[in-house]
């Protein structure tokens, strides 16, 4: 084993670093196994509640008219999130257009929009208008309010009660941390924020903006009361294998005006081919809890060994995952570089590539990205992104098997070592 790996650049010290950090999380990587095993089933009983069946595979072109394929899998979705309605298309382009589509399809001019959990995520700055854009929410007459955590990253109760007006119709909370090195909310501590939000305004909408947090526990923020729980088909609940896609899950006549936001008024959900597209999803929500597993245990693995050599990561080593972010502070451009050079090496597509920090469209500050992966951008696919800002934290995720996330860590440690950037503990 030492020998493959030195192969693929993993000094001996660095591969029996690793060993070492690996003999005490048995008992974590157990647990993450038993939230995958019951996902796993969770996932196979819509799928045959649905009697999913090999016509679902046949591509459609044109408008899409009785697709049974999209139609069979968005009742898969809505059953597997325990909601009325689904709405899983590959027209969705991506987890800023899903949250977009909410948004858009259920503020009105005159209507506010309300993030009770701080900053959202940096793509949807313009997508409210906090930073300007055309065609934002801003634009079209919504306005914006915003509470912001407490310095421990727990919910400011007082903040949003006054925050709250006779405008205020939805309210979007990210569950992940994104790009920020607040903590990441567990499922129950966001059905307690909705519970608050409802005890104060009972009609507000609430949305949850769940990337990265699907299938990590056992339940979803739809089993705690989330109006609408949207996500991104290239992060956990693509498995890999969908090559673009989002979902929005949730109340029937949320989703429905979705559906007339994402194609047009009076043509909703009835149209929309699923380009043969639906292997790909299929199979990838048949796998996903099991990639989530692997992409938890390579983040559990970092958080531990970077902890060991002295950085501060978020989550820490022993904290509970709600997420399958690992977000490492490296404290210096230079670092960032190299933790991802190393990701990069690691890859099966692309392993050649010296990643470097560029602008990108969405995001403030220059932005570096290491993802040799098979679906371009995938980031449950092995990647490692950050905005180059202090602290200088990179964000960790994915791998579509354990394997290859312990690969890539491996990797990152071994640039940063060989770069005089960070030391490993000899073996005592
Ligand atoms: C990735 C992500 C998004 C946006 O998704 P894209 O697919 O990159 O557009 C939104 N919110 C959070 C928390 C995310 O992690």
């Amino acid at each position: 084993m030492k020998e493959m790996y030195a192969r693929l650049g993993v000094s001996e010290q660095v591969f029996a670093c690793g060993e070492r950090i690996l003999e005490g999380l048995k008992d974590r990587f157990a647990q993450v196994d038993r939230v995958a095993e019951y996902n796993q089933a969770k996932v196979i009983a819509a799928m045959q509640k649905n009697r999913v069946s090999s016509a679902c595979f046949a591509a459609t072109t044109g408008y899409g008219y009785d697709d049974l394929g999209r139609d069979v899998l968005e009742r898969v979705y809505a059953d597997t999130f325990h909601t009325e309605a689904a709405l899983v298309r590959p027209q969705i382009t991506c987890g800023t257009h899903a949250l977009t589509v909410a948004l858009s399809a259920n503020l009105l001019p005159g209507d506010e929009l309300l993030s009770p959990v701080g900053r959202p995520y940096d793509t949807l700055e313009e997508v409210i208008g906090i930073r300007e854009s055309s065609c934002s929410l801003k634009e079209y007459g919504v306005s914006y309010a915003q509470a912001d955590l407490k310095p421990d990253g727990s919910f400011d109760y007082d903040a949003i009660r006054a925050a709250i007006n006779e405008k205020t119709k939805l309210a979007t909370i990210q569950r992940s941390k994104g790009y920020a090195t607040r903590p990441t909310f567990s499922v129950r501590q966001i059905g307690e924020l909705i519970a608050f939000l409802k005890s104060v305004k009972p009609d507000i909408i609430c949305m949850v903006d769940n990337c990265y947090g699907e299938f990590t526990e056992t339940i979803e923020p739809s089993d705690v009361g989330a109006d609408l729980t949207v996500g991104s088909l290239i992060k956990n609940p693509g498995g890999g294998l969908a090559p673009i896609g989002g979902y929005i899950c949730g109340r029937k006549d949320l989703v429905a005006r979705c559906a007339y936001r994402l194609s047009a008024p009076g043509l909703g959900q009835e149209v929309g081919a699923n380009l043969g597209q639906m292997p790909a999803f299929y199979q990838g929500f048949f796998l996903a809890p099991t990639v989530v597993a692997g992409a938890l245990k390579g983040a559990i693995f970092a958080a531990n060994l970077y902890e060991r050599m002295g950085f501060r990561v978020v989550p820490d080593g022993a904290e509970p995952r709600h997420d399958i972010i690992q977000a490492v502070e490296l404290g210096s451009r230079e670092a960032m570089v190299a933790f991802c050079k190393g990701i990069q090496s690691a890859a099966p597509v692309e392993s050649y590539v010296d990643p470097a920090p560029w602008a990108m469209p969405g995001y403030e500050d220059e932005v570096i990205m290491a993802a040799g992966t098979f679906v371009q951008g995938s980031s449950i696919e092995l990647s490692a992104d950050g905005p180059i800002r202090p602290p200088y934290a990179v964000y960790f995720q994915g791998g579509l098997t354990w394997y290859h996330a312990k690969l890539g860590i491996l990797l990152s440690v071994q640039k940063l070592v060989e770069e005089g950037l960070a030391k490993i503990e000899e073996e005592k």
